[in-house]
């Protein structure tokens, strides 16, 4: 079949390749440990599971309003009142199916053929491609690991043309951790505010905060910055709901009226039920996602101090999310391979050790491990990347 252009074009996920990968493995009898989850590895909180299981049996089940219940945005309001003390309108509110199809709707919305998004390396994976559907034309700025991976301001104005739309900030990052603090994101407000680049400000990891450190939302530094913010969320990985599929954004009202119409043509609703349980995701008070929290923090603290001291590995230390995203370009080349890729396919092939090469997020002296695994396999996992590297070096 001859399919469409900008389909044929897509990159697949090298998250989903090695996953592929791994569970080939798996199926054929070998003990494969996966670093690859973008996804927390406990199950629902039961509060949540119980509101959506009582929303259906009282008998809602059928559509919503395009955009989301207006309990759920009412709900959502409330979340960014408390957490973040920005205040929105219900018009102002755009609930989707997860954040990554908010992101694919607001590009979907926003851009025209031609027009730019600036897009910090290293990058989630799916920023780029969803840009390109939405026919416009990505534009990287390259982070370095000496400034933690961060977009500076010098950086962001030389990137910004006649055509540059929007810049993507997300912080706490997939894949590094690293966060951005309020006067690093006031810093690259006023350049975009200076340029009028709309900030898409995705703080889908924002619960998931270790150390002393905090987070902070780049819209509520100013109420000229909250004007020039789209800002994205959800409760996958706060709350453990990956496969609930509840995103939201809060921003610009007719960029969410744009967005509201694209899918009522499109998706018609968010899954119902799964909206019931996200509003008790953000009105019931619960020490679940806190717990999680907890547990996420442990499990940084022992394997980051194990992972950096294999043999050629350096990494900037994660503040917040669940990934290590360490160069190894120095073991790599210890160990006789030419590239990192290389590299990840042989330590898959001999120890069963599955991670995702950096060069799916633009950073190809990188790998991610994801941490949303129990530290005993995560430990088992380094000791054999430890292991594999020993016997090459
Ligand atoms: N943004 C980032 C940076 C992510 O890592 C993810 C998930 O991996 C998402 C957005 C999408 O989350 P969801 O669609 O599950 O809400």
């Amino acid at each position: 079949m001859k399919l469409a252009k900008r389909v044929a074009a897509l990159t697949p996920s090298s998250t989903l390749a090695i996953t592929a990968k791994a569970k080939e493995l798996k199926a054929a009898g070998h003990d494969v440990i996966g670093l690859g989850a973008g996804e927390p590895d406990f199950n629902t909180p039961q509060y949540i599971i119980d509101a959506a299981v009582q929303s259906m049996e009282a008998g809602h089940t059928k559509y919503t309003p395009a955009a989301g219940l207006p309990a759920l945005k009412e709900a959502i309001i409330g979340k960014l009142t408390k957490d973040q003390d920005v205040t929105y309108m219900p018009s102002e509110i755009f609930v989707g199916t997860g954040a990554k199809h908010v992101l694919y709707t607001l590009f979907q919305a926003l851009l025209d053929e031609g027009d730019e998004v600036i897009i910090p390396t290293p990058y989630w994976v799916s920023y780029p491609e969803q840009v390109k559907l939405a026919m416009g034309t990505p534009v990287y700025v390259t982070g370095h690991e000496e400034s933690g991976f961060k977009l500076t301001p010098d950086q962001l104005e030389a990137a910004i043309t006649k055509r540059t739309k929007a810049l993507i900030i997300n912080s706490p990052s997939n894949p590094t951790g690293v966060m951005y603090s309020p006067d690093e994101l006031k810093a690259l407000g006023e350049v975009a505010i200076n340029y009028n680049v709309l900030i898409v400000s995705d703080e889908i990891y924002e619960k998931l905060i270790y150390g002393d450190s905090t987070h902070t939302s780049i819209a509520q530094l100013s109420p000229e910055l909250k004007k020039q913010t789209f800002l994205i969320n959800g409760v996958s990985k706060s709350h453990s709901m990956t496969g609930w599929r509840i995103g939201y954004a809060a921003g610009d009202e007719s960029l969410i009226k744009a967005m509201t119409n694209l899918a009522s043509h499109s998706t018609s609703n968010p899954t119902t039920s799964a909206q019931y349980g996200a509003i008790a995701a953000y009105t019931v008070e619960n020490n679940a996602v806190e717990e999680m929290r907890q547990a996420f923090e442990e499990r940084l603290q022992t394997a980051y101090e194990k992972l950096i001291q294999i043999p050629g590995v350096t990494c900037v230390r994660p503040e917040g999310a669940f990934y290590l995203f360490p160069n190894v370009s120095e073991t790599v080349k210890l160990c006789g391979f030419n590239d990192v890729d290389s590299w990840v396919e042989a330590l898959l092939e001999e120890e069963k050790v599955a991670l995702v090469p950096g060069s799916g997020f633009g950073s190809p002296d990188n790998v991610r491990l994801s941490y949303a695994t129990s530290l005993d396999l995560f430990m088992t996992a380094l000791e054999r990347i430890e292991r594999f590297v020993m016997s090459r070096t």
